[in-house]
């Protein structure tokens, strides 16, 4: 059961104290207490754990000082979507809004490779009216010979190179708890030119100590990806430690399984369950149609499929897509084959943008209907 408190009621005032002596006077119950700052203003959430089934929500609504109480009715306490949970479905990270409701395209590189690649690609962001982008530092590689990412040492120039383009949000994934102190240290030396979401990769999913270390901070929001081999709600309950250790802005990727039914996509996408994870979670959810498809190939319309397969997540309600882009997809060091490019960016921003106009259309029409 989670207690929300009243806004108006400070953590110092006798009648919080009350409120949470009562709570905790209560038989078999643990207390957690949960501070959430939201753009406007802190929301204190508590957290009643033990034999909660017992307490009546009538009896807890009625004490002095609390504004609304949610019983739990399934795993995944925080980020879940409980009966009669009105608690919100977006967060603010460097002035961007991530919400369940709103879309952002985070093109951008897959490996950072050399300033020049990353200045070509922010540049064209901005002149393309974008604010977030991708670049990996750190990258996992199935092969140990394979080219392991930068690492630290290009974090300085991207994120220079950021600030200059008006780059607000960059997913970059974090392999190891210590990236993202080099990753706070660098922001700190360039002077914060532009903000940062820690993305845990596919193979990483379970890595519960990387969780609870990322979980732990609440500098950086996070861009959760769906491991490719294990169950939906195996992976968000991955979701679920972040927020069990305090961060709970956090985005839920989709990037498709690990299958040979898939072929010859790299992986077998998986957008049908965008509509999945925003019914059973609060979370906002990213498509990433790089690594689900894998190859630039198109049909005889002329149709990409990496084209497609966004379109179909965005027409389905998706809030991000984080798609592989290059200056010189050949001479890319990582998964150069799934990049589009520079010339083809303006072309991929519009048409998702039909799709997203579409999905809203369909908002309407199902709102029409089910109101009748
Ligand atoms: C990536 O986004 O660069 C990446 C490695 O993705 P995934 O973890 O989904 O394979
Ligand atoms: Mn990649």
């Amino acid at each position: 059961m989670i207690v929300i408190v009243d806004p108006d009621i400070e953590k110092t005032s006798d009648q919080y104290h009350q409120l949470l002596n009562y709570l905790s006077s209560l038989p078999n119950i643990q207390v957690r207490e949960h501070e959430e700052q939201g753009a406007q203003q802190r929301l204190t959430e508590l957290y009643l754990v033990g034999d909660t089934a017992s307490l009546s929500l009538d009896d807890i609504s009625a004490v002095p000082g609390v504004d609304k109480v949610v019983r739990i009715s399934k795993e995944y306490r925080i980020l879940g979507r409980h009966k009669n949970d009105t608690r919100s479905t977006h967060f603010e990270y460097n002035g961007v809004r991530f919400g369940q409701d709103n879309l952002h395209i985070f093109a951008g590189l897959c490996a950072v490779d050399n300033p020049e690649h990353v200045e070509i690609m922010m540049k064209a962001l901005k002149d393309n009216g974008q604010v977030c982008t991708r670049m990996g530092a750190y990258k996992p590689r199935s092969n140990p010979y394979s080219f392991q990412g930068h690492g630290k040492s290009c974090l300085d120039y991207v994120f220079d190179i950021a600030g200059k383009y008006d780059i607000k949000v960059i997913a970059m994934e974090v392999t190891h708890e210590s990236h993202i102190d080099e990753i706070s240290a660098s922001l700190e030396k360039t002077g914060h030119p532009t903000g940062v979401m820690l993305q845990i990769g596919t193979r990483n999913t379970q890595n519960f100590e990387l969780l609870k270390a990322i979980g732990r901070q609440r500098v950086f929001p996070v861009l959760l990806k769906r491991g490719f081999g294990i169950t939906l709600e195996e992976s968000i309950n991955a979701a679920e430690y972040l927020a069990s250790e305090g961060n709970r802005n956090v985005v839920f990727a989709l990037r498709g399984m690990k299958s040979h039914f898939g072929d010859p996509h790299r992986n077998m996408v998986d957008f049908s369950h965008v509509p999945v994870v925003k019914r059973l979670t609060r979370m906002p959810v990213c498509i990433d149609p790089s690594h689900s498809v894998g190859i630039r190939v198109e049909s005889p319309d002329h149709m990409q499929d990496i084209l497609q397969a966004t379109a179909q997540g965005i027409i389905a309600g998706a809030n991000m897509v984080l798609v592989d882009f290059h200056p010189a997809p050949d001479k890319a060091l990582v998964d150069g084959p799934q990049a589009l490019t520079m010339k083809e960016l303006p072309y991929f921003i519009e048409d998702v943008m039909i799709a997203r106009d579409a999905y809203e259309k369909r908002l309407g029409l199902a709102k029409q209907f089910y109101s009748k």
